[in-house]
């Protein structure tokens, strides 16, 4: 067993026994972990209350050589995710992110820039500067383009044409993309998508500008692209994520 230092998001509590508990954290050095944390439930413990969900905290672990739980010696707080107090809307988004990142991540495959990502994103919601949706959608998008799942929006991921700008265009859910008019024939699950929601998707998907904070897309549009995303980011999970009913509002 060696001792590792990391910066950890907690992604996930479950009581383990009546003083313990096992907690799924996404670390910025080591990726995602499973640990116990022996005597958590303690009045006094070793963790600093550093171990509620989305807490950003600097852990010390020891890391098991032959599989099973790491084990969590120290936690201390950096941060907690805190939205305004009765935002439900934004507690809930903060948890389906906390979703996202269990489901999307493997143990011990490390994401540096997923990690400063998932820690903005909390930062964003729990100020409120931006729309709840639009901090959603901006992490999705470069939380799929960092794991090396983002749709094609431009070019037909089938033969590589030029798909758009203008006109309706046809999105394969299980293509992953575009497909232009001679590639979509025989395809399943493929949707008709607006130019005006396909051009806001490649806004939010754009990680060189920070064009997304100031788009204006209406209220159809948003709606139109949440449909896709629900869509998409189901089949890539394989179940429809746990938060998804909760999250009426991201197209509002
Ligand atoms: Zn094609």
């Amino acid at each position: 067993m060696s001792a590792e230092n990391a910066t950890a998001l907690v992604l996930r509590v479950v009581e383990f026994s009546e003083t313990s508990c096992v907690v799924t954290l996404l670390t910025r050095e080591f990726g995602k972990i499973g640990a116990l944390a022996k005597g958590a439930r303690r009045a006094k413990n070793p963790f600093d209350s550093a171990l509620d969900l989305l807490t950003l905290c600097r852990v010390l672990f020891l890391r098991k050589s032959s599989g099973g739980l790491d084990l969590l010696t120290e936690a201390r707080l950096e941060r907690r995710f805190r939205p305004p107090a009765g935002d439900v809307a934004r507690l809930y988004a903060g948890y389906y992110l906390a979703e996202l990142l269990l489901s999307l991540t493997d143990d011990y495959d490390p994401h540096p820039e997923l990690f400063d990502l998932s820690d903005v994103s909390l930062m964003e919601l729990s100020r409120a500067r931006l729309p709840v949706g639009a901090v959603v959608l901006r992490f999705e998008m470069l939380a799929l383009k960092l794991l090396g799942h983002l749709p094609a929006f431009s070019q037909c991921v089938q033969c590589g044409s030029t798909v758009g700008p203008a006109g309706r265009v046809a999105f394969g859910m299980l293509a992953g993309g575009v497909l232009c008019a001679r590639c979509r024939g025989g395809k399943r699950q493929v949707v008709s998508l607006s130019a005006a929601a396909l051009e806001g998707m490649k806004t939010f998907a754009d990680e060189q500008t920070a064009q997304w904070e100031s788009a204006e897309l209406g209220g159809k549009i948003r709606g139109e692209i949440r449909g896709v995303m629900n869509h998409y980011l189901s089949n890539l999970l394989g179940h429809r994520p746990k938060m998804h009913p909760y999250l009426g509002f991201l197209a509002q």
